[in-house]
């Protein structure tokens, strides 16, 4: 296990569960994979595919993501396919053959796919070992992405009783990860959950003053880095997205409104890093792999704690550090209430009053996010400061704030307990409006004494004193300000009340958890990859994810070796891209005259693997250079059967190494025919039939050959 994922996938360690869970499947075991994002689900199906030997279905929901996870493992050097719509019957034909000539490991197919005609009977007659069926949340109606065709899915048990299946999501609610183990006949398989608190997310909420600029002010610093800006309506997303680009931002819009063509330019656009912003309304981003998601912004109130877990999930997958910012404002809050309003089923309208609810007493609060979000999946965060939440790193300072809390009081009181709360600000500050002036509240005892705090101070001051309990919002469409049985004692002088002190400016986060890294070489390395990735059509991160690179904008690799103890770079991207990278540090480093730091290994087990890896690839490039055994064995400074031992392997791991030049046809022929006849198992029996003209070397070569043929023909 620990070797295949280091020579495919260049990781020396698994993520939590994902051990356990792979061997389950070694085991042919139903598995059920709860993960959050990024808790590494893919790898759960990948691992087990290369280990299996016959081919891993995976069924994934869209058809629009499948290249793009293709090309991911043929770039770590991963047989895989996709057969769906996009693809001719042509096409479809030659990549069913590769199917039934098992040269591939692993085939992405969309569940509707299964049902056409014969390609069940087609799959039936392949030799599958594993059905893994990502997203499975999609099966279930009382989730977020419910697709009708994903209920069909419940055939597979019937139709492929002897295949272990692995049902994957990202879905936190107890209720939906049931309804997947009812509707997918999983009953009884062992269920692998993972802890659902994303460390590297800091979560943080705003109230929503001026948005627009709160988000330029964000931005300021972050032109290289991509993030989502998720919006109620199409229109906020429209105009939000022209805005930043007028303001010289790469944005582009994404929503429900724009053609098919539209939506997948931008989403490609935004995968391959060409745009760093995507504004979208929440049509965007189910299966999204990007895994350098560096912020989600909630530029509107979303409308359950659910979404926007889900959605503020899909920052930061590849594990650095990223933001999730919330703009807050009851008059979202008021919107969203319209809407449920119209909402014909009453039982509807109860629970999207129930999450709307839950969603802003989780805004209001000044308790630590991760604790609340967590709560809410029904895990319990016991640590006593997060450290990764506005509520943890900025806890509020607070003030004695009884006069304000008086004065707000006293006028919900004066104006009947019949205003909503822009009404009665504008009371305290004295507004002249006209509603004012009708209703005669410029007489009341209240009006105008309320100038020391601006419009956004009131408005946090009467939210906490909802949160606080000594206010309420009653009524749907227009809620008005009511008083509480508490507020009588703070009227009356015998309570004090502590509020938040006003924030005097913005406060941005901003996390430097990598300050080692050589941001100059980070972004030479980007631009490298970016090109690289373009010359091939596939997203930059196919190349390598950014991880990879701040690791190497860290240890300054300059030899293939040191490169390969990158996290992430397995045997494959070693020898695609290796030289390139190692010549574009080297090249930097001399420029800055940079002396690499020695970095030890932290597997050593691993890593003598490693290099023996590395140096059959030194043989094999000599090799191609028309070299002979003894001339490589004299340069190397090795012996000629450790040469030879080289070419052993590459052959039997299937490289095209020709051996005529080693070894005449001629002499080929015999020491075939002596192998047949003596076996392959033991070469002294061989070597003493064919005599002092055969070196070990050549019966080795030959053998090689002969059994990756054998291999080859079945
Ligand atoms: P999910 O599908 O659960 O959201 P992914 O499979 O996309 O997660 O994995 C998230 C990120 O973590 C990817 O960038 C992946 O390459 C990386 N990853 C997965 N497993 C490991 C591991 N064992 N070691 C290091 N990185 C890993
Ligand atoms: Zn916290």
């Amino acid at each position: 296990m620990y070797t295949t994922l280091h020579k495919y996938f260049g990781y020396t360690s698994f993520f939590p569960l994902q051990e356990d869970i792979i061997k389950e499947a070694l085991n042919r075991k139903d598995v059920f994979v709860l993960m959050p994002t990024g808790g590494g689900k893919s790898l759960c199906y990948q691992l087990p595919a290369l280990l299996f030997d016959g081919i891993t279905v995976v069924i994934s929901p869209l058809i629009a993501l499948m290249k793009d996870q293709v090309d991911g493992l043929l770039a770590n050097g991963v047989p895989a396919t996709f057969i769906n719509s996009s693809l001719s019957f042509g096409e479809i034909n030659g990549r069913k053959r590769r199917l039934a000539n098992s040269e591939i490991k692993i085939l992405y197919i969309a569940p509707e796919r299964l049902f056409m005609p014969d390609f069940l009977e087609f799959l039936q007659g392949l030799k599958v070992s594993l059905v893994a069926i990502d997203e499975s949340h999609c099966i279930s109606e009382w989730g977020h992405d419910f697709r009708p065709e994903y209920r069909q899915l419940s055939i597979l048990r019937d139709k492929f009783p002897q295949v272990p299946l692995m049902a994957l999501t990202a879905t936190a609610t107890p209720v939906v990860q049931q309804d997947i183990l009812t509707q997918l006949k999983l009953s009884g398989c062992k269920v692998f959950k993972a802890s659902f608190n994303r460390k590297n997310l800091y979560y943080q909420i705003k109230p929503k003053d001026n948005p627009y600029n709160q988000i330029l002010h964000y931005l300021k610093d972050r032109k290289n880095e991509s993030g989502i800006i998720y919006c109620q309506s199409r229109k906020t997303v429209e105009n939000l997205a022209t805005s930043l680009q007028k303001a010289g931002y790469r944005a582009l819009p994404y929503h429900a409104g724009l053609t098919p063509e539209t939506r997948t330019q931008n989403q490609e656009r935004f995968i391959r890093d060409d745009v760093e912003i995507i504004v979208a309304t929440i049509a965007f981003g189910m299966g999204i792999d990007k895994p350098n998601v560096r912020y989600v912004i909630h530029y509107d109130l979303p409308k359950s704690i659910e979404g926007y877990y889900q959605e503020t999930g899909r920052a930061g997958r590849d594990g650095l550090e990223s933001d999730c910012i919330l703009f807050f404002s009851y008059g979202d809050m008021f919107k969203i209430e319209h809407f449920i309003l119209q909402k014909e089923a009453e039982n509807e309208r109860q629970v999207a009053y129930k999450q709307l609810r839950e969603l802003v007493s989780y805004c209001e609060g000044n308790v630590c996010r991760r604790r609340l979000l967590l709560a809410y999946f029904g895990e319990q965060f016991n640590e006593p400061n997060c450290e990764n939440c506005d509520a943890c790193l900025e806890p509020k300072e607070r003030f004695d704030g009884t006069i304000a809390a008086q004065k707000i009081l006293s006028c919900v009181y004066r104006v009947d307990e019949r205003f909503g709360i822009n009404y009665v600000i504008d009371i305290l500050q004295g507004a002249k409006s006209q509603k004012v002036l009708q209703n005669r509240h410029d007489t009341i005892k209240t009006y105008g004494v309320g100038k020391e705090y601006s419009k956004q101070q009131w408005q946090s001051f009467i939210r906490e004193l909802i949160q606080l309990g000594y206010l309420k919002l009653d009524g749907d469409k227009y809620p008005v300000l009511k008083l509480h049985e508490k507020s009588r004692n703070v009227l009356t002088g015998n309570e004090k009340v502590f509020l938040t002190k006003p924030e005097e400016k913005l406060k941005i986060h901003h996390v430097e958890t990598d300050k080692d890294y050589d941001p100059a070489l980070f972004e030479h390395l980007r631009s490298l990859r970016k090109t690289m990735a373009d010359r091939e059509g596939v997203p930059p991160y196919i190349i390598f994810h950014d991880t990879s690179l701040k690791e190497m904008s860290i240890d300054y690799p300059q030899s293939l070796l040191a490169l390969s103890k990158i996290s992430g770079i397995g045997d494959q991207k070693l020898k695609k891209y290796g030289d390139i990278f190692v010549k574009e540090i080297s090249r930097y480093c001399e420029q800055n005259n940079i002396t690499p730091k020695q970095t030890t290994y932290k597997y050593p087990e691993l890593s003598t693997k490693h290099e023996r890896a590395l140096t059959t690839q030194t043989t094999l490039s000599l090799y191609q250079q028309n070299l002979t055994i003894q001339e490589i064995a004299q340069k190397r400074g090795l012996a000629p059967s450790t040469i030879a031992s080289h070419l052993e392997k590459l052959i039997l791991d299937g490289e095209d190494v020709s051996i005529d030049r080693m070894v005449n046809p001629e002499k080929q022929n015999h020491i075939r025919r002596a192998l047949n006849e003596s076996g392959r198992e033991r070469l002294a029996p061989v070597k003493e039939k064919l005599g002092d003209a055969y070196s070990y070397e050549e019966i080795r070569l030959v053998r090689a050959k002969m059994m990756c043929e054998g291999e080859k023909g079945g």
